[in-house]
This record gives C-alpha cells, structure tokens and sequence, in this order.
C-alpha cells in the first residue's frame, strides 16, 4: 500500500478556468499558484501533462479581432480555430514560464514547453447540426439578424442578449499526441491542447480548421487516453462533485464507479457545460482501456496533491 502511494504515475491535468483567472492582470498571478501546485506533483515523482481551458481567453481574442475588423477594413474577424491557437500560445506562454520558474527555484532540471495542439473532431458529428456554445461579445438584436442572415448562427443566451454560437463537437484524435508523449517520457512537462485544442477535419487529405470550440475536459480525457495515462486529475471551482448539489440535502461524492455516475447522470445530478462534461470525460477515460488501472479525480486545484495521494476529491472508477 505505501509503495503503491509513492508510486510514479502518469497524470494528465485539466486546468479549469479559475486556474487562469479572467484578465490579463488575474491570469499573471493566477498563473504563479497553478504552477506551484503542477511543480508540486512533478516533485512527487509523478510525469505530468497540462491541459487548460481558454474561456475568457479565446473570447477577448475573438472581440479583440471583431472590434478591430468592423472598425478599420485592413483588419479581418479570425477563424474560432485561430483564436483557439492564439489563445493557446497566449497561456502557454504564461504557463510555461511560471511552471519553469518553479522548476528553477526548487533545482528541478525539467523542462516545459506548449504545444500547439489539433485536434482532430468528425465532420459528420450531430454537434454541427445544433451549436450550442456561446462566443465572443453580446450582440444587438440588429447585429444578432445580420449574422443570422449571413448564415452564422446565434442564440438568446439566458436572457443576457444575444450571442454567437458556435458547435462543441467531440474530439476524435490528436495530432500531435506522439509528440507530447515524447516529452512527457523524457522526464519534461508538456502543455497542450489548450482550450480543447484548435478543432480541425480531414478534407481531401488535409487537416482544415473548423468554427467550433471542443470542451477543454473531453480533450484532457482523450489525451490521457492516448499517452496512457494513470490518472486524469480535473483541477476546477469545486472540492467534490455532488448530488443535489447547492440543495439543503446536498452529498460530496467520494469514489464513485462509472455505472454510479451514469445512474446520477441520468437524474441530471450534474449540470450541462460545467460538471456534466468532467464526469463524461472520466467515463470517457476509464472505459476507453478497461483492463488498465486509471482513475480520475476531480477536486480543487489548492488539493492537487491530496487528490492524488487520496486525501480528498471525487474519485471515479471503472
Ligand atoms: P471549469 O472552468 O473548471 O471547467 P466549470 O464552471 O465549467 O469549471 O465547472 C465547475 C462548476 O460546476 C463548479 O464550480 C460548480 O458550480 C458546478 N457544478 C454543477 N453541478 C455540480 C455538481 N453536481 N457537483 C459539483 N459542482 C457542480
Ligand atoms: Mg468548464
């Protein structure tokens, strides 16, 4: 038992948003805590791979470029996949720099890099038909009826006014999944697909970027899918998931098995867009290897380390 716990194991992270605040300023500081708790892991002996979200991120890029496009006709409004890959240079950048600053101060000789990530989603997937994920800056009714009329489509997002949407497809595969794991196994820490990655599809024997945004927590569960991974560690708001969460008879759930967490999926236990996707994902990543021993744990990103050694989060098992 004690020599399972200082057992190395292979951990994919996926960083939610809180880990990276939501400006400029907050992510800077941000940053400093979430590379102290990913060093902490990799001091512990563990091989790490870091994923993160890129909600605020990708969603000032994409103002940023429209602002700029409607204001002055030299400038253009971007591709989403391009501001998925401008988002994940942008907090791979801060990333990495933090992590490698840690890594100095504790004369840790790893390195750390970014890699900008593709991944690849199904052109035929029934997402396309129904997009759901809201981007960018709320739009005038006015502005809402020209996008519409010129075929992108928007919706009335919680009666806050209108906006973008764009579809959530699942990913497929990831490009660059050889490459991370070569890093990885090297002894050095990986950064990728970032905001779920830059969402492409194989056109013609070429990989072309899409107008959709992959969930950051299904990109995370298959990527620890594809480099084998132990563990998918899901660093978010929350210690624990919970049943009738935020009610008077609210439970945290400690070790759950897949078919418990499908039971109270089917009870709408866990919300769509926050913690229904990480639950998906764990199912995702547990049951994409059965034979192996993976485990995903959710919790706080101040309890990365007590995650991992058991202490505290919701574990969820095959
Ligand atoms: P992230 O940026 O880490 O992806 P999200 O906001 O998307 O964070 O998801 C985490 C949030 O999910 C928590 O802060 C919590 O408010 C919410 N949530 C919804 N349902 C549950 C539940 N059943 N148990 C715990 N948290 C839940
Ligand atoms: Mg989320």
């Amino acid at each position: 038992m004690y020599y399972n716990l200082i057992m190395k194991k292979r951990i994919v992270i996926a960083l939610g948003g809180n880990a990276l605040g939501n400006s400029l300023s907050e992510q800077m500081a941000a940053a400093q805590i979430t590379a102290r708790a990913i060093v902490d892991l990799a001091e512990a002996g563990h091989e790490i791979a870091v994923v993160h979200g890129n909600g605020p991120q990708v969603g000032m890029i994409e103002t940023a470029f429209e602002t700029a496009a409607r204001a002055d006709n030299r400038f253009t409004s971007l591709p989403m996949s391009v501001c998925v890959a401008l988002s994940q240079g942008y907090i791979g950048y801060d990333l990495q720099n933090t992590i490698r600053m840690e890594l100095d101060k504790r004369k840790m000789k790893k390195d750390v890099a970014a890699i900008i990530t593709q991944v690849e989603v199904d052109p035929g997937d029934s997402a396309f038909l129904n997009p759901t994920k809201p981007i960018g800056s709320f739009l005038t009714a006015e502005d809402a009826e020209h996008l519409k009329k010129a075929g992108i489509p928007v919706m009335e997002d919680a009666g806050r006014g209108w906006r973008q949407v764009v579809p959530s497809p699942k990913p497929v595969n990831i490009i660059e999944a050889q490459t991370i794991k070569t890093i990885l196994a090297t002894g050095n820490i990986p950064i990728a697909a970032g905001g779920g990655g830059i969402p492409v599809v194989m056109l013609e024997g070429q990989y072309r970027g899409v107008s959709a945004v992959i969930d950051k927590d299904f990109s995370a569960a298959k990527l620890a899918d594809l480099i084998s991974a132990d563990i998918l560690l899901i660093l978010t708001a929350v210690e624990k998931a919970a049943v009738n969460f935020g009610k008077p008879d609210q439970k945290w759930l400690d070790t759950i098995t897949t078919a418990e967490a499908e039971k109270y999926i089917a009870e709408n236990q866990f919300a769509e867009g926050s913690m229904l996707p990480k639950i998906e994902a764990s199912i995702n990543f547990l049951r994409s290897m059965p034979g192996k021993n993976r485990t995903a744990i959710i919790t706080l990103l101040s309890k990365a380390r007590d995650g991992i050694e058991g202490k505290t989060g919701t574990r969820i098992i095959l």
